[in-house]
């Protein structure tokens, strides 16, 4: 199977701003930061995304998600992080490795991916949780 890119960035074939390294997980700075500290947090083991990593893997990779998030808020300025994993190209995942987006956010940068959001009032809201939850 061909690597992909956040492979062969574990591998050290490819450079990163490395931010965190254990046995399972690695947090390095994304190269195209959407604010300033964006991380991405990966599982070393290749997943292709948050829906199909086993959840023990993906509890390790959120815990770390989660201590860059409270070091952003504490130590880097941030007023709120979003954390956001995307799963399939139609979400816009482009590199088929699990990871995870911890975005630091600041004063005077709202708005985000809920812009996206739909009129509650053309939706049916009871059909569409009544079909997710018969699933869960
Ligand atoms: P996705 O769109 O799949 O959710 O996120 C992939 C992310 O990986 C993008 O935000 C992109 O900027 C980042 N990325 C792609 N290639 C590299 C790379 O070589 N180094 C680093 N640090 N980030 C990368």
């Amino acid at each position: 199977m061909e690597k992909d890119i956040f492979c062969k960035i574990i591998n050290g074939e490819i450079p990163c701003h490395k931010l965190y390294e254990d046995n399972d997980v690695l947090a390095f700075l994304d190269i195209s930061q959407v604010t300033k500290g964006h991380a991405l947090v990966i599982s070393k083991k290749h997943y292709e995304n948050f829906l199909t990593i086993p959840q023990e893997e993906m509890h390790k990779v959120m815990d770390v998600a989660q201590r860059i998030g409270q070091v952003d808020i504490k130590y880097l300025g941030a007023k709120g992080v979003n954390i956001l994993s995307n799963c399939y190209e139609a979400a816009g995942q482009t590199v088929m490795h699990f990871h995870v987006h911890v975005i630091p956010r600041y004063e005077g940068n709202e708005g985000f991916i809920l812009e996206m959001k739909q009129n509650d009032g053309e939706l049916n809201l009871p059909a569409i949780a009544k079909a997710i939850k018969k699933e869960l």
